[in-house]
This record gives C-alpha cells, structure tokens and sequence, in this order.
C-alpha cells in the first residue's frame, strides 16, 4: 500500500505486551504466516520482534515486546509506544500469576500511550480448558472495568488469532487519523 513520509497513514504499529511465555511470539506466527511452534524459546530482556502484516489491505507493522527487565531499558519503551495506534495486552488463561499482573502493564500503557489507542486483553491457550486458572468472566469483568475489548485466543486451534488482530477498533482509529 502507499504510504506517507514516516509512514503515518497507513502504516500503524500494533504492540503485544506481557511477560514471556504467555504466546504473543507465537500469536504473531501463527497469524502472519499460520505457524505455530510448540517449542518456541521465551527471550529473556527486551526482545523486538516485527512484522508487516496486511490488515484491511493496509500495512500493519505489528511488534512484540517482552519487557522483563523494562526498568533497564525506559529510553528503548518511548521508542517503542511512539506512533502505537492498537494494542494487545496478552495473558495465559492456565496460569493465574499472568492474569493478576494485567493491572501493572495497563498502568503502563496508560502512561505512554495516548487515550486513543485501542487496547485488547488477550486470554490466551484457551485450548487448555481442563488447566484453565482464570475464568471467562474475570477476563470480561476486567476488561469492562478497565475499558478493554477482550477475546480469548488459542494460538494452538487458531480461535480468534485472525480477530484480535483485526478487531474494527484498530481500523476505525486508523481512520480517524
Ligand atoms: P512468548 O514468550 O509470550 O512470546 O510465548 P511463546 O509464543 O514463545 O509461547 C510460549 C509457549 O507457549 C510455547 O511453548 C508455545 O508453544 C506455547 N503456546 C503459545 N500459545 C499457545 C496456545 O494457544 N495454546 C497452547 N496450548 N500453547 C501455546
Ligand atoms: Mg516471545
């Protein structure tokens, strides 16, 4: 698609936070080039992964970030929230530690980011339902209080990877722009 200098238009920058092992690297595969790798490694420190995606036949750069140690590395976070129009807050729905620390991450974003931006809290591997630590409605219930769209994902069977990342409100923000 055409774009404009730096890119504004129509090139907008999606973020996917949370610590590792919650599924965003995989989240990103899987939904760019329909991967998935049950054995992929957890980067430990700052780890910046893009990728150009077409999303309503616009460019979309989306990036990964894994932020353990994100008190190190402050310059590198303005760099990174810098021209963010959507983001995707990602959690594990089997381990309970990753859902009680959505709170920090969104304290964060408020932060950095501009009131524009459209959140989604992410309920991943919601494929292991029989380990599941975190109910469906503590996930709505949050999201509601906080103002989040919320989805539950399995990268592993595909559910709604394709959605999360192409929800209306990236595309309408976008517009607005
Ligand atoms: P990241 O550190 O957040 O980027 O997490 P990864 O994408 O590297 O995934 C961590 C581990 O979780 C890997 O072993 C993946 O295979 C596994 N995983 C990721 N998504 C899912 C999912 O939806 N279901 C299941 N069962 N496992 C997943
Ligand atoms: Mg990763």
């Amino acid at each position: 698609g055409s774009k404009g200098e730096g890119g504004e238009e129509y090139l907008f920058k999606i973020v996917i936070i949370r610590d590792f092992a919650v599924g965003k690297s995989n989240l990103l595969s899987r939904y760019a080039r329909n991967e998935f790798n049950m054995h992929s490694k957890a980067t430990i420190g700052v780890e910046f992964q893009t990728q150009c995606l077409e999303i309503d036949s616009k460019e979309v750069k989306a990036q990964i970030w894994d932020t353990a140690g994100q008190e190190r590395f402050r310059a590198v976070t303005f760099a990174y929230y810098r021209g963010v129009v959507g983001t995707l807050i990602v959690y594990n729905i089997s381990r309970r530690t990753t859902f009680d620390s959505v709170g920090r991450w969104l304290d964060e974003l408020k932060t950095h980011c501009d009131k524009t931006v459209a959140m989604m809290l992410v309920g991943n591997k919601c494929d292991l339902e029989n380990i599941r630590a975190v109910n469906i409605d503590e996930g709505k219930s949050l999201a509601e209080a906080e103002g989040l769209f919320f989805m539950e994902t399995s990268v592993l069977d595909s559910t709604n990877v394709k959605t999360a990342f192409e929800m209306d409100a990236f595309i309408e923000i976008k517009k607005e722009r």
